[in-house]
């Protein structure tokens, strides 16, 4: 049969094919009035996906530029920080705060669990000068609480900042950067915004620009007050990924175009964020539901992400199985676990451009793949879908 490759992958995540033509027409130079009329509208774009008020910066780099650039420019070697970890993405976090010579206290949780919040605010120190979280661990399929460890720096008055790798929770998760206080909250363009790899953005607070003014670890490629400058001026400090821009931005119109009405039919950005999110859930709560009644566990049942939901492999089996039936059978692309996790789990991705018709034919795949595979599990076919289809009437009946 024909196999179509499929990416059910959390980042890169499949493209959008509007950004794609986007992209192969951005033949523009970036030092030009057509590319300062597209930087500009992009960046202003974006503060509505994020929800906030702060300035937005883009970097022509991956994730972790965002994150690297957020340690370099908010930090001084010495400088005491808080790192909340649960996964492989919390440990990059304390890595590069190390890189830049911060002493680095860890809150973590083991990974498939969330941390709590009366740890965090043990570890909170009065010296402590930023703390660093995800808002979505990718490598374990856990959603923590942003607002929470908000919460907490506002009760024990902290002067801390608060900086959250929202790579995989922007487009997953109800974010809310200027109610919560959050100083930095960082995207990657391969996740829900479904272009490819290579861009990362950033959306800064007044109280992180000010903590800039008297820090003085090393930066230069990725120095946030420079990228500022240009931005206000429709430009970039270097050649930024033009092609990439311009495909963010038919993203971006394409989510807004999610709530298009008769008398705004170019939609909006607010709510089309919204509606993504509540997309995400709603296919992360099928998968859950379809792998559960399948007789799998999941490795984080307690605080699931909608980003990317990982499953426990059956008992004596291998992950790797569904990892390479899927693909082998089917064209679908998912993921291992990541590190010592690989061969327990694998992940199926839900950020970005998903939808119904997908998460079925993956839900019907994995069904073949059990009763073919491991024949003594029993489990009939339909067992799975049925759970899922439940699932997506209750939530479009809400
Ligand atoms: C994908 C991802 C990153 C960034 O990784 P890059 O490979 O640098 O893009 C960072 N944090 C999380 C939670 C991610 O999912």
């Amino acid at each position: 049969m024909i196999r179509k490759t499929r990416l059910f992958t959390p980042g890169p995540t499949p493209l959008l094919p509007a950004a794609q033509f986007a992209m192969a027409a951005a033949d523009i130079h970036h030092r030009t009035a057509e590319f300062r009329a597209l930087y500009t509208r992009v960046l202003a774009q974006l503060k509505e996906f994020v929800g906030t008020r702060n300035d937005v910066i883009i970097l022509s780099s991956s994730g972790t530029g965002a994150m690297e650039a957020s340690v370099s420019n908010l930090t001084s070697p010495g400088d005491r920080v808080l790192v909340l970890t649960a996964g492989k993405f919390g440990e990059r976090w304390t890595a590069l705060a190390k890189a830049f010579g911060c002493e680095v206290d860890v809150v973590s949780a083991p990974y498939g669990q969330t941390f709590s919040m009366d740890e965090v605010k043990a570890a909170l120190k009065l010296e402590t000068r930023v703390v660093f979280m995800q808002a979505s661990e990718t490598s374990t399929g856990v959603r923590h609480s942003v607002t929470a460890v908000a919460r907490v720096l506002k009760e024990t008055q902290s002067e801390a900042l608060l900086v959250v790798d929202g790579i995989t929770g922007l487009g997953t998760t109800h974010l809310d950067m200027d109610a919560d206080g959050i100083d930095v909250l960082i995207g990657g363009s391969q996740k829900a915004v479904m272009i490819p790899p290579g861009l990362s953005y950033m959306a800064v607070s007044e109280k992180a620009w000010d903590r800039m003014e008297a820090t003085y670890n090393p930066r230069y490629y990725f120095d946030l007050r420079k990228e500022r400058k240009n931005a206000r001026n429709g430009e970039s400090a270097y050649t930024p990924a033009v092609a990439l821009i311009a495909a963010l931005g038919a993203a971006l119109n394409y989510i807004a175009g999610q709530a298009a009405t008769p008398e705004k039919p170019e939609g909006d950005l607010a709510t089309g964020r919204r509606m993504l999110v509540d997309n995400a859930e709603t296919i992360a709560a099928m998968t859950r539901a379809a792998v559960r009644a399948m007789g799998m566990k999941l490795f984080a049942p307690d605080a699931p992400s909608a980003a990317a939901t990982a499953v426990l492999a059956p008992a004596g089996v291998d992950s790797g199985l569904f990892v390479k039936e899927l693909k082998g059978r089917f064209g679908a692309i998912i993921t291992n676990g990541q590190g010592e996790m690989k061969g327990q789990i694998f992940r199926i991705a839900h950020l970005g451009f998903f939808d119904y018709m997908d998460t079925i034919a993956l839900i019907g795949a994995l069904e073949q793949i059990v009763v073919k595979s491991l024949p003594h599990l029993n489990m009939p076919f339909g067992t799975g879908l049925v759970a899922a289809q439940k699932v997506y009437a209750e939530r479009m009946s809400r």
